[in-house]
């Protein structure tokens, strides 16, 4: 990476972003939230764009000199649309948070019952969790997961929204192996007259693939992440299909609960909208999830065990209690051995947030770096022998040369 000027005026910052491009290159990244953007949409984000005021939306802003960015807006919009099969987009929100809180301000009223999936088991902070201003401002109702199948349970939220009526209920989750049976949830919201709110920060790239069924049109309201397995730059947006519903969210996203948007973001999440919308996208899809299911085969194989039995998507999540270790130990092992993964919290779990029994691996920035199945199978594996050997030095450090090895294999940004 050049960083011509930044070098000259800022060797400490330009310094820390080489090392963070090393660190990226030199491991393998597991984490499931995580992916490598392209040098074009990097390109676009590191732009004049930048310095534009565009409060309000294309052909209605509050400043002037904004036909430049109009039209960046407009194409993002266009795009948005074209990818998810829906009318209306906004793609102003700064994160995923943001889009959140945005449809929570359209959707229903501080004090309103809304229903969401439990943090515990899957769900997103933002879904209700205490320490959120979900939690602080309304009153939130959550379903989880069957003890047996590690499932969701359909027949149980169907039962808890019947009883708690919700304004909204929201389907969507962090770290969940599963396919969401959104046709469903959409029963249930139009039976109890609540909003349907699909959060697929997640999982937006596998439906722009086509390889997990799209939440429309069940769902009124989808928010997203642009940056998860949709590969585009750090930030959110939110799909309707509904005129005055869309009118209502770009509201609460300006004045509703934001400032400016970031244009320069804007014009990146354009940049892969576009991408998500080619041939090669939809085949990255499809490898994602064929490599999360290889990745599992290789634990699994190796002995560890995995949350509902396996995986529909881009992730599993490992029980690592049969192993005698925590999440928070296992992810440390790990990366000492260059695979980033994250501890996480099983269904059920018995410990804390802070240490968990669980990990969560997913495939999807892997995948953009070249790995395959064979690969893919091979990391599972590794994974499974740095557990249950990780008294052995001898064992440890031939899994510390296989991941290096794999790395090799598949170089990152080499055009950087
Ligand atoms: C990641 C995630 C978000 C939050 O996105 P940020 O950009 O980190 O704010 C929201 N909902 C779900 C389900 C997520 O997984």
């Amino acid at each position: 990476m050049e960083l011509n000027f930044l070098r000259q005026t800022d060797s400490a910052v330009a310094q820390l972003i080489m090392g963070e491009l090393e660190r990226q290159r030199n491991c393998i990244e597991l984490i499931a939230s995580e992916n490598f953007i392209s040098p074009s949409v990097m390109e676009a984000m590191g732009s004049v764009l930048s310095n534009k005021y565009a409060e309000g939306l294309p052909g209605k802003r509050y400043y002037g000199g904004c036909h430049v960015v109009d039209d960046v807006e407009a194409l993002a919009i266009e795009r948005a649309c074209e990818l998810f099969g829906c009318s209306y987009a906004n793609v102003q929100a700064h994160s995923g948070v943001s889009a959140n809180i945005a449809a929570y301000l359209a959707c229903v009223k501080p004090g309103d019952t809304v229903l969401g999936m439990s943090l515990a088991h899957g769900g997103h902070l933002s879904h209700g969790s205490p320490v959120n201003f979900s939690g602080m401002l309304y009153n939130m109702v959550s379903y989880g997961l069957d003890p047996a199948t590690e499932t969701i349970d359909m027949d149980e939220v169907e039962r808890i929204a019947r009883e708690c009526r919700p304004g909204m209920i929201i389907v969507g989750a962090s770290s969940y192996p599963r396919t969401l049976d959104f046709e469903r949830f959409g029963a249930i919201a139009r039976e109890v007259d609540a909003y349907l709110l699909a959060d697929i920060a997640h999982i937006s790239g596998l439906i722009a693939a086509g390889v997990h069924p799209s939440a429309f049109p069940y769902a009124d309201i989808c928010t997203s992440t642009t940056h998860k397995t949709l590969r585009g730059p750090r930030g959110g947006f939110l799909l309707m299909d509904d005129e005055e519903l869309a009118g209502k969210i770009n509201k609460a996203i300006f004045p509703g609960t934001q400032g400016g948007p970031l244009m320069h973001v804007i014009a990146a999440k354009a940049v892969a909208f576009a991408e998500a919308l080619t041939p090669q996208f939809k085949a990255y899809g499809a490898q994602v999830v064929r490599n999360a299911a290889a990745m599992g085969e290789g634990m699994a194989e190796g002995g560890l065990r995995l949350v509902s039995g396996g995986t529909d998507n881009h992730l599993c999540l490992v029980d690592l209690t049969p192993a005698g270790i925590t999440g928070k130990d296992a992810e440390e092992l790990l990366e000492g051995l260059g695979i980033t993964a994250n501890k996480n919290a099983i269904p059920f779990d018995k410990l804390s947030p802070a240490i968990t029994s669980g990990i969560r691996v997913g495939s999807p920035a892997m995948t953009t770096r070249g790995f395959d199945e064979e690969d893919s199978k091979l990391v599972g594996t590794l994974i499974a022998r740095a557990i249950f050997e990780r008294d052995d030095q001898v064992a440890r450090q031939k899994v510390a040369n296989a991941v290096q090895d794999l790395i090799a294999a598949h170089p990152l940004y080499q055009e950087l």
